[in-house]
């Protein structure tokens, strides 16, 4: 899995000491590519190879494999650097421009081909391979694999199906199953419309924008039945069916099966049900999660998958253990009450959400319309079907709740941090009002990030370098990070700062596109292109723009926000990014405050705004910022996982000690915010929290980042990169995250040796 360095993917920009290259996604001036200079240069061989070429091309583009490979990444955009660009990354799209021809002409002009080959090779060695992690500890699982739910998955910017922090942390479970060998199949939604696109307009407000996606440009293909047929399930409302067609897709050793409700049979505004993530209002929702959890488990079926475990990643998908009991009443003739102990004991639920608002809720009415048929066929009352969404079952006032009816259907149960198990016990005690708090069934595992789609291809080679050979199949285990002690300073200081210095081109290029966009003068654009200045300490952040995240707490103090941004010896520049969810105003006029910053002279060019927030923004952020910066109002955070990115490109987390960062902090592997306390009244929690925030950038950030040796290296920052480095980055991982629900969950659930979690 090294990664050899192939020098003809690389723009030079900065060449280092240490020789680190500064790898280009440089904007590309002009297309190269001519058409068919290979007609009369080739014989029949070489139409043959050509061919052949363009199929292995293909098999790549079809397995999401590539995303996680910078080597076949580099393909892809060699074959037409500018159209990669416009097409979002998307490979699929880009070889449909392709003829066997052209693409052989183009393999021949930048001596692809053999580059081409061995990635087809490699990956055609990693389907085939059996000696997994999996092979040894979860071979339990047998031919029954993990159905793993979500209702998003993000994989990559080019696959419109996600939103965010969920979605992201589902393509990275997926991912890191496929590495590890974990027999898992995903079920989830295909959006063709997918989330929004963010533009602001002139005045600094969030516009959305929604895109048709092309089916023919998804890596995706029918999903088909064991007789080779197309899928389509169907659902059963009291006011008629719902039907879905069943996508698949291959992440991997992984498929992904996505129901769409865009076919025949239904009416028209169902055809669009699965359009939108998020989309429309508490019906839609409802719908959705009924085509996911129901129409899910119907489709396995279909598929003629047989699930030794059913994973619900959040309370989304919590309505289809109700239809894996009614098969089993039917199949094995159980009555209900005993159908549901089995399937709750094959049952593993994630919680991730920390409000008890947050949680979906649904009226009676809205729960019988559509769950009413299948309350006929497992035999039960409409008060017995609430009670089990609901705390107290006899409650009338009570609405269903996705989340308890996912706790109640599973005997094993999971918060995403350590701090947030301690709050969904305590959310959640009146579910089992005999048990002390400690007693209460819900653990913890930790979120983690799937390392090779979020480590930029720089510190691999890197860590290529210095770490064991092979270390990316060892990435969960803390040993293989030690080595990073022995790396010499200014090699890792030096491979930062090309990152770094490619996250400001990024930034810059995106700022000069949103003023000419909004049509703004020439010296604005101009100016846009020169924000930012690399020798400046680099703080980023970027996520949604949720109130509870605080994305304008530093604003609390202007003046002193100013006075660090314009310090003459030792300046701090910020760069932000997020979307607001449509329907927050508050969190769209947060954004409104931090974009136009711009327009205040004090912060012109020294806080910018990058529009559309999505994986491919992410990316360059969390691989180039010294410092990533999170200040959610504890303990609102279950987990974050952008700043486990961040860890794996060196930089260094600034975080309220909430989420992962409460048990990952230990005083020498990052900054916190405040020591873990939060008032019950906000103003005065947001208030302290803004002074700890600035004591904490005047008094350790600051000083530690500027101050240099004689080789003007930051001798204390790079020590902190490397414990930063060393004692976070398996932890944090999603392959340790995978392995400890494989352990704990999986192989337990699929009736292996029980291992309790709490206990843990
Ligand atoms: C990683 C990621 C997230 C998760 O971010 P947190 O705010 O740390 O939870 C959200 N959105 C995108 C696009 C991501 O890549």
């Amino acid at each position: 899995m090294c990664i050899a360095a192939d020098l003809s993917l690389v723009v030079p920009q900065a060449v280092g000491k240490w020789g680190v290259l500064a790898k280009a996604e440089k904007e590309p001036q002009m297309s190269t590519i001519e058409t068919g200079v290979l007609a009369e240069s080739t014989q029949m061989a070489g139409e043959l190879s050509g061919q052949a070429l363009y199929d292995k091309c293909w098999a790549l583009a079809k397995n999401l494999w590539w995303t996680w490979h910078p080597e076949v990444i580099s393909i892809f955009r060699d074959l037409d650097p500018i159209r990669w660009r416009q097409l979002d990354h998307n490979p699929v799209a880009l070889l449909r421009e392709f003829t066997a021809e052209r693409l052989a002409s183009r393999a021949a002009e930048m001596v692809l081909s053999s580059r081409i080959n061995y990635a087809h090779r490699r990956l055609k060695e990693y389907m085939a391979n059996t000696k997994t992690w999996a092979a040894t500890h979860a071979g339990v699982l047998g031919g029954n694999p993990v159905a793993y739910f979500s209702a998003e998955f993000g994989l990559h910017e080019s696959i419109p199906i996600y939103s965010g922090g969920l979605g992201v942390l589902s393509g990275d479970h997926v991912k890191s199953a496929s590495g590890l060998g974990v027999n898992l199949v995903g079920i989830g939604l295909f959006y063709d419309q997918g989330y929004f696109k963010q533009q602001l307009d002139d005045k600094g407000f969030q516009k959305e924008e929604y895109l048709d996606t092309k089916v023919e440009n998804m890596p995706i293909e029918p999903a088909l039945s064991p007789e080779g047929k197309p899928i389509t399930v169907r659902v059963d409302t009291r006011n008629g069916a719902l039907f879905a067609k069943v996508w698949k897709m291959q992440v991997g050793r992984v498929r992904l099966f996505l129901l769409d409700c865009d076919v025949d049979g239904n009416s028209p505004e169902d055809r669009e049900l699965t359009s939108r993530l998020y989309g429309g209002d508490e019906r839609t929702r409802i719908r959705q999660e009924l085509v996911l959890g129901v129409g899910g488990v119907k489709a396995l079926r279909a598929l003629g998958i047989h699930p030794g475990v059913y994973h619900l990643n959040e309370g989304h998908s919590a309505f289809g253990p109700l239809e894996v009991i009614r098969e089993r009443m039917h199949d094995d003739g159980l009555p209900f009450d005993e159908a549901l102990r089995d399937v709750a004991t094959q049952t593993v639920f994630t919680t991730h959400t920390p409000v008890p608002a947050g949680h979906d809720r649904f009226g009676g009415e809205m729960v019988e319309e559509h769950l009413g048929p299948l309350r006929d066929a497992l035999g039960i009352s409409y008060d017995q079907l609430m009670g089990l969404g609901r705390v107290e079952p006899q409650n009338p006032q009570e609405p269903f709740c996705m989340t308890v009816v996912g706790l109640k259907l599973s005997r094993k149960a999971n918060a995403v941090s350590q701090l947030h198990g301690h709050i969904s016990r305590r959310m959640w005690a009146q579910l089992w009002p005999w048990r002390v708090e400690e007693e209460i069934p819900i653990g913890h595992i930790t979120n983690g990030v799937h390392i090779p789609t979020w480590l930029a291809s720089q510190m691999m080679q890197l860590y290529d370098r210095h770490f064991v050979a092979q270390w990316i199949y060892r990435m969960g285990e803390p040993e293989v990070w030690q080595a990073i002690h022995n790396v010499d300073p200014g090699e890792l200081w030096e491979t930062h700062n090309a990152l770094k210095n490619l996250l400001l081109a990024f930034v810059r290029r995106r700022v000069s596109r949103q003023c000419r966009r909004r049509g703004e003068s020439d010296e604005t654009v101009e100016a846009a292109r020169n924000v930012l200045d690399p020798n400046v300490l680099t703080i980023g952040f970027g996520r949604r723009f949720a109130t509870y995240k605080r994305a304008t707490l530093l604003l609390n103090d202007a003046e002193r926000l100013s006075a660090l941004v314009n310090d003459k010896e030792r300046p701090v520049q910020f760069v932000f990014a997020g979307k607001a969810h449509p329907k927050d105003e508050p969190g769209k006029r947060f954004i409104q405050t931090i974009a136009n910053l711009r327009h205040d002279p004090r912060f012109a060019g020294k806080i910018v705004y990058v529009e559309d927030y999505d994986m491919n923004v992410c990316r360059h952020m969390i691989q180039g910022v010294d410092v990533w910066l999170n200040n959610p109002r504890r303990p609102l955070e279950a987990s974050g996982t952008s700043g486990q990115k961040t860890v794996l490109n060196g930089g260094l987390n600034l975080s309220i000690l909430d989420g992962w960062w409460a048990e990952a902090y230990d005083g020498t592997n990052g900054f916190a915010i405040g020591h873990g306390k939060s008032h019950h009244d906000d103003a005065v929690t947001d208030k302290r929290d803004c002074e700890f925030l600035f004591k904490a950038i005047e008094d350790e950030v600051v000083p530690m980042y500027y101050d240099r040796d004689v080789d003007g290296l930051p001798r204390q920052w790079i020590k902190r990169m490397m414990n930063s480095i060393s004692t976070l980055a398996w932890r944090f991982s999603a392959h340790r995250m995978v392995m400890d629900y494989a352990r704990y969950s999986y192989v337990p659930s699929a009736g292996g040796l029980s291992c309790d979690m709490t206990s843990k």
